[in-house]
């Protein structure tokens, strides 16, 4: 282990030297079944020869120019993620937390616009923006937030999935410019919504004329059965991020708009040195190719349900589980106790998962997995939890 890395992550004693599909191998030689995907990254698996064909020839043709020029493959990245959005105008960065940077930076502009001198947006308790410092105020998890102090201000907090409690922020407060959430939170344990509850947001949005931002960094890209999980509700919002699946590993993180937040940025107001370059677009493009020729949204509803019906009938009526829940590909069961062993204990039977907020199981396999796979991924998850006791 070097000690020249800051310490800003705690990893398990393993690392990996190859990867194909869902299978990762180790320096020993041992297999695993990746449930995780790098974080819902490698939603195409690991080492798709397709992908890996187009980064290639990318990479041994031209990597970067700058936004100094013009760039085609950004251009056709953008216009494909306009169509599969329904909305207008992108941004490229090159991680989730510059995404939401450029969303807030928006309605800041947006709020001033509109004379209002210290534009608000309201949040909600245990969400997950990112790190870099607008990011980590807008968040709603105090360990992301503790010891950064001085916050940056302007944000309002509510609890997710609690329409009147929004409502009445809007009644009190008139110096907000739009709501953020997560369609489905993610760091907070898979925390799905009931239905409804983004359109009715949605409605408040347009009756206060707020803009609604959706995070889509981890509920996005056909994790959850849907290109965006905000379209399972058959809303538009105004301002969508999404990142972490987008170029399958490639770092990138796009901020994309419809009407007048489409057009709040302007030459000189923001901008990006590596963001959009041709080698991580075109490989964002034959994802985004590859999930339509695939039907990956179609894919991810049925593993995921196939997934979860395991999950119910073996797990359902277990003392130890308090919920199972999740959409698609996107899937948490949070116990009754504390459950970071689970995660060592996983990985000695060959399968790859993530705990988050203690004591709940993530699951973000990669899309492309068979019946068999997710078969083989239950019934070890099961197994666990049944050991676990
Ligand atoms: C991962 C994540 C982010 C931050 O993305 P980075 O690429 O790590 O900056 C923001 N929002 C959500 C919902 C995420 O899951």
């Amino acid at each position: 282990m070097s000690n020249h890395l800051m310490c800003t992550y705690a990893p398990l004693p393993v690392a990996f030297v190859r990867g194909e599909g869902a299978w990762l191998w180790d320096e020993n030689g041992k297999r695993y079944l990746d449930a995780i995907s790098g974080l819902g990254v490698c939603a195409l698996g690991h080492a798709h020869p397709a992908l890996a064909r187009v980064i290639s020839e990318q990479a041994s043709t031209l990597i970067h120019t700058g936004n100094l020029f013009r760039i085609p493959w950004q251009e056709t990245l953008a216009d494909r993620l306009a169509a599969i959005t329904g909305m207008e105008r992108v941004f490229f960065g090159n991680s989730g937390a510059e995404a939401i940077e450029c969303a807030l930076k928006i309605t800041r502009l947006m709020g001033h616009q509109k004379g209002i001198d210290n534009p608000g947006v309201v949040v909600m308790d245990h969400s997950f923006h990112g790190r870099t410092m607008a990011a980590l105020s807008a968040t709603g998890n105090r360990k992301v937030q503790a010891g950064f102090e001085p916050l940056v201000s302007g944000f309002v907090r509510a609890p997710f999935n609690d329409f009147e409690a929004i409502e009445t922020i809007a009644q009190r407060n008139h110096d907000i410019t739009a709501v953020l959430l997560e369609p489905i939170q993610g760091e907070a344990g898979i925390r799905v919504p009931e239905p409804g509850f983004l359109a009715k947001l949605r409605a408040l949005c347009n009756e206060q004329g707020w803009l609604l931002i959706v995070d889509e960094i981890q509920s996005g890209l056909c994790r959850t059965g849907r290109w965006y999980a905000h379209q399972h509700e058959e809303i538009r919002p105004d301002i969508l991020t999404t990142a972490k699946a987008l170029a399958n590993g490639l770092p990138i993180g796009a901020c994309v708009a419809r009407g007048p937040a489409a057009d709040a940025l302007s030459p000189g107001s923001h901008g990006s040195t590596f963001g959009g370059n041709p080698l991580v677009s075109r490989a964002a493009c034959t994802v985004l190719d590859i999930m339509e020729a695939d039907q990956l949204p179609e894919r991810a509803a049925a593993a995921g349900d196939r997934m979860m019906t395991a999950f119910h009938q073996r797990l359902g009526s277990h003392g130890g589980v308090r919920d199972i829940r999740g959409k698609g590909l996107m899937i948490g069961i949070e116990l009754e106790v504390e459950a970071n062993a689970l995660k060592n204990r996983a990985m000695e039977r060959g399968v790859l998962l993530n705990i988050t907020q203690n004591r709940v199981i993530r699951l973000l396999p990669p899309l492309i997995i068979d019946d068999e796979q997710v078969d083989e991924i239950s019934d070890v998850v099961c197994t666990l939890v049944e050991e676990f006791g």
